[in-house]
């Protein structure tokens, strides 16, 4: 008999890279949970990943609602009897320079980019544990690793999930849990298309290989990072940025 196929769940699914590693991650075999707050686009990337055979559950929820988010992730491992993968991709930015920052948009930022991890990595835990089998994956960003002028709150959500993957490696890593952080650098995304066709140009200038990335240069390495041969990579930041900070 095959052996059922292994559960992750991804957030930000909707579109952008977390579409990607989705699509990637079914392609690849797995029951892909797609999470994010818009439901019509989680059905319609159900839909296409059905059609290609794979298997897929949309699951509408606001990762910012702790509450919530915990309940479903726990309620995922329950209906589903496991939970192998965790994708921790969904994040926003509220960009604006320190002196001009509101509390607001500080708060708004950690909550999503980083307390959400906390909440879905302590939920699924115990899941992963009681198996001897995870993989975490939480998607940080380059600005988290050398910084980015006008994203103070954004910066220090994806630093702080580096420190967070790092202890989490080491707390569930003789469990055969393993947490690593995949950094991209621009990507091209709903989140980059709101930068000036100059700006872009001049960041392209600033990658080794020219181009912006794309969602399927993330998906590629989450779909490594979340294999069952990657047992022995853990504590890590893979940064994917085309070589633009070599840091
Ligand atoms: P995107 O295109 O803006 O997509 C963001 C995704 O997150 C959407 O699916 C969105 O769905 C979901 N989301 C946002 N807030 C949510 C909430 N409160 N609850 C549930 N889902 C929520 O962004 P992206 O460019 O694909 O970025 C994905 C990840 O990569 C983020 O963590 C981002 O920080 C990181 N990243 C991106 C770049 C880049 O250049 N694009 C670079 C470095 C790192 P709904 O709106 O439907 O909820």
């Amino acid at each position: 008999m095959d052996a059922p196929a292994r559960v992750a769940l991804i957030t930000g699914a909707s579109r952008g890279i977390g579409k990607a590693i989705a699509t990637r991650l079914a392609a690849q075999g797995r029951h892909v949970v797609l999470v994010a707050r818009s439901e019509g686009p989680l059905n319609d990337l159900k839909h296409l990943i059905e059609q290609a055979g794979g298997k897929a559950t949309a699951r509408a929820c606001d990762i910012a609602d702790p509450k919530a988010f915990a309940a479903l992730v726990d309620d995922v491992a329950t209906t589903l009897g496991r939970l192998d993968i965790l994708v921790n991709n969904a994040g926003i930015t509220k960009d604006g320079l320190l002196l001009r920052m509101s509390d607001e948009d500080w708060n708004t930022v950690l909550q999503t980019n980083l307390t959400s991890a906390f909440v879905a990595v302590r939920a699924a835990a115990r899941a992963m544990m009681k198996n001897r089998f995870g993989r975490i994956v939480n998607i940080g960003s380059t600005s988290g690793l050398v910084g980015n002028a006008g994203q103070a709150n954004y910066a220090a959500a994806k630093s702080a999930l580096v420190g967070f993957s790092k202890t989490v490696a080491r707390e569930l890593g003789s469990k055969g849990v393993t947490c690593n952080v995949v950094a991209p650098g621009y990507v091209e995304t709903d989140m980059t298309a709101v930068l000036p066709d100059d700006i872009k140009s001049k960041i392209q200038d600033m990658i080794a290989v020219r181009r912006l990335g794309t969602p399927d240069d993330i998906a590629a390495a989450v779909a490594y990072v979340t294999s069952d041969e990657a047992g022995y990579l853990t504590g890590q930041v893979l940064t994917v940025d085309g070589g633009m900070t070599m840091a």
